[in-house]
């Protein structure tokens, strides 16, 4: 399999199966409920996971939880803590429902402190890091190859955080910021009191997890710099090979702008779940190349949600059969991922009526519950014709209380027409 790497910008090839491969994803900064901008490298790590495992590879994924962070402590300044920990359970809460699994470890950066000191000690040691008023700074002047990563120029590099003051060089960036009064979370420190900057944090439980090196490290294209370059710079100073192969998402668009909380421009995971379901969701993201920029439009989702029908229509009265040939399939995605791909293929997969290619295809993509087989009871025909009879009749209170009583069998009932033209009606199985 090859993928598309930002540090080489070329495509870089992964050892041949069985080994093993190691992924790294920064996750979200919990303080609200996700955006679907942030679910996006979830689910891109999760298929990636599941390919790679159905190729026969072992896969460890490792997804962090930021929960120590300047955006937390100004979210709920003294209750920083109490909000992370609801936010957490709410991005659990919320991922879950996409059916996907989950990454094999969920590190929080409040539980490696020990290992992030430990690390900003040998930088220290190593004179890559110095302490200034009870913060530590990581030297950029230090670091070999710093702005490979993100195409910047060393000289030209804006960190735009932390105390320029405190700083030997603008260029400089935090490893340890000194315990403030209305900051409610601090650990105990060599040189005091405070807590880890970002970008250590993700250092530290990458190692932790993976070792000093690994094969994919995950994240959203805004992360490339600073995050993702201060990243590579302690890591390389501390001899680590780091990650091999930099896969960076494109970013989502709502209304053309990027989704982001601070500019409260976003549609949270939650509410589009209530509203469109995962299947519908999860085919939008199959839609654009994960290295891509995509736009999150209602045009966009209906498009989606015409392909969930389309499938499930498909397998509504019929089982899969056959025998699954997924070797198309896994030429495409050994190409870079290349879910908008996979999608027309699974489109051809469906006019051919291969039932059992399709099935495995959506399966592996978590989209199971699209090719769930159930003839309706003559119960639930017998309601849905009746209600059809009130339609006729322009009896829509009866109409709607028999849709209700549908409901409650486990059954969504919609109008559609029969190929006469004459109005008619479709049972559909709630997964
Ligand atoms: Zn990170």
């Amino acid at each position: 399999m090859r993928l598309y790497d930002t540090q080489t910008r070329k495509l870089q090839s992964l050892p041949a199966p069985p080994a093993r491969i190691g992924i790294y994803t920064c996750g979200p900064t919990v303080y609200q409920r996700i955006h679907v901008g942030n679910a996006r490298p979830y689910v891109i790590s999760l298929w990636l996971k599941r390919y790679l495992a159905a190729r026969g590879y072992e896969v460890t994924l490792v997804e962090n939880v930021t929960d120590v962070n300047d955006k937390i402590y100004a979210a709920a300044p003294g209750a920083s803590a109490a909000l992370a920990r609801a936010a957490t359970d709410w991005y659990v809460e919320d991922t879950n429902r996409l059916g996907l699994g989950r990454p094999d470890f969920e590190p929080l950066a409040s539980e490696t402190v020990s290992e992030i000191i430990a690390m900003i000690e040998t930088l220290i040691a190593s004179g890559h890091a110095y302490t200034s008023n009870g913060d530590i700074y990581f030297a950029v002047s230090t670091a070999g190859a710093y702005g490979q990563l993100s195409g910047q120029r060393p000289d030209e590099v804006e960190q735009g955080e932390g105390d320029d003051t405190l700083k030997r060089d603008a260029k400089d960036f935090a490893l340890w910021k000194a315990a403030k009064p209305d900051e409610d979370t601090s650990w105990e420190a060599p040189w005091g009191r405070g807590r880890p900057g970002w970008h250590i944090e993700c250092s530290a439980m990458a190692a932790k997890f993976l070792g000093p090196s690994f094969d994919i490290h995950l994240g959203g294209l805004d992360l490339v710099f600073p995050h993702h370059e201060n990243e590579l710079a302690q890591s390389r100073a501390l001899g680590h090979d780091f990650a091999r192969i930099w896969m960076h998402n494109g970013i989502m668009r709502l209304g053309g702008e990027k989704m982001a909380k601070s500019t409260g421009n976003i549609a949270t995971l939650r509410d589009i779940l209530d509203e469109h379901g995962a299947e519908v969701f999860l085919l939008f993201l199959m839609s654009g190349h994960w290295s891509k920029p995509l736009d999150f439009t209602a045009g966009s989702l209906a498009q989606a949600r015409a392909q969930a029908d389309g499938f499930r229509d498909f397998f509504l009265t019929k089982a899969p059969q056959g025998t699954a040939d997924l070797e198309p399939l896994y030429a495409i995605l050994d190409e870079d991922l290349n879910t908008p791909a996979a999608l027309a293929l699974f489109h051809e997969w469906r006019s051919r009526g291969d039932s059992a290619s399709l099935a495995a295809g959506l399966e592996l993509f978590g989209l199971g519950a699209l090719t769930v087989t159930r003839e309706a009871s003559k119960e639930a025909l017998a309601l849905a014709e009746a209600r059809r009879a009130a339609r006729a009749a322009k009896d829509f209170v009866a109409a709607d209380r028999l849709r209700a009583e549908l409901d409650v069998l486990g059954y969504e009932v919609r109008d559609v027409t029969d190929p006469s033209g004459q109005p008619s009606f479709q049972l559909v199985p709630r997964s």
